[in-house]
């Protein structure tokens, strides 16, 4: 399949990449590296008679240190991540992810901003970057305006973003050194989507966040595996039955069902990643 005809330009910064959506006739998007958004064209299940290429804007390829945080331009690529190229603020956890996600070719252009706007709740930046407590910092023609990530993703491949708007950059708390995580992601093999993805991020004596993607429309931040994370002190096998009941309390307080298949294969991963953050 090719894609439906469209108009494209490139944006040299987000001034001009915001004058060129102002000035589109009909439907404009922006690209950033395509690995989703260049399927979906090609499917036609997207198209827009203008695409605003993203890519050449160095203000969205950058990654620095702001005091306790680390703020990464929305272009930053997986693969940048994956090979320890900039600032890390998770203490090895997001070049560990990074390397997991989907194949080499796809982390060499695939950028953090476009799967947060994808959100996809299988994708591992939407779950990693909750666990983190990532803050998105957006511009679009009214202004710029931030939003805390948990309050970005609102369903299922749908986000608070307007669609003038441009994920500019995500902050992310450094952790510190005393901060423990661990992330397991369960597929059928490396390259594909999860099937169920949890990260356990211990951010000191009972401050706990566990996020659970795959399971809902959004990644959930678990509250009640959350708390029982933060009140057991070092990792007991026997907590696996606690886990899986806590687990079933936050699906339900959700509104989530899943057959007893899934729930298994959830409660797997939440267990794992919170062995590993608490052992
Ligand atoms: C075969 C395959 C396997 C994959 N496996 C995984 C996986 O295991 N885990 C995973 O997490 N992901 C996976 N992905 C998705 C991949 O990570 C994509 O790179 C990512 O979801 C989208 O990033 P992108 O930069 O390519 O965005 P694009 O495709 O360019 O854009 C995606 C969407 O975001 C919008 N957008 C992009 N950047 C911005 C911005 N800065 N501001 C506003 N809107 C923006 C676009 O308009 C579009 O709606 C896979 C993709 C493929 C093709």
């Amino acid at each position: 399949m090719k894609p439906a005809p469209f108009d494209y330009a490139a944006a040299r910064d987000l001034d001009h990449a915001l004058a060129l959506f102002g000035e589109a006739e009909g439907e404009a998007k922006y690209i950033a590296g395509g690995q989703t958004l260049g399927p979906m064209l090609n499917l036609r299940l997207s198209q827009p008679d203008r695409l605003i290429d993203l890519g050449r804007i160095d203000a969205l390829r950058d990654a620095r240190s702001e005091g306790d945080r680390v703020v990464f331009g929305a272009g930053v690529r997986h693969a940048e991540i994956e090979d320890g190229l900039l600032p890390d603020p998770s203490g090895g956890l997001m070049p560990q992810a990074a390397a997991r996600l989907a194949y080499r070719a796809i982390r060499n252009r695939g950028t953090l901003g476009g799967s947060l706007v994808h959100a996809d709740p299988a994708a591992e930046w939407p779950n990693i970057l909750l666990a983190l407590d990532a803050t998105v910092h957006l511009r679009g023609l009214a202004g710029a305006r931030e939003v805390r990530l948990g309050d970005f993703q609102l369903g299922y491949l749908t986000t608070d973003l307007a669609p003038d708007e441009i994920v500019a950059s995500i902050s992310i708390p450094v952790l510190g050194p005393t901060a423990r995580w661990g992330y397991h992601k369960l597929c059928r093999q490396p390259g594909e989507f999860a099937q169920s993805l949890a990260v356990t991020v211990v951010f000191g004596p009972g401050r706990v966040r566990c996020v659970l993607g795959c399971a809902g429309p959004v990644p959930l931040l678990l509250k009640a595996v959350s708390a029982l994370a933060g009140g057991v002190s070092g990792w007991r096998d026997d907590v696996r039955t606690e886990i899986a009941a806590a687990l079933e309390t936050d699906l339900s307080a959700a509104g989530i069902a899943v057959d007893a298949v899934d729930l298994r294969a959830h409660a797997a991963t939440v267990a794992r990643s919170m062995k590993d953050a608490l052992a």
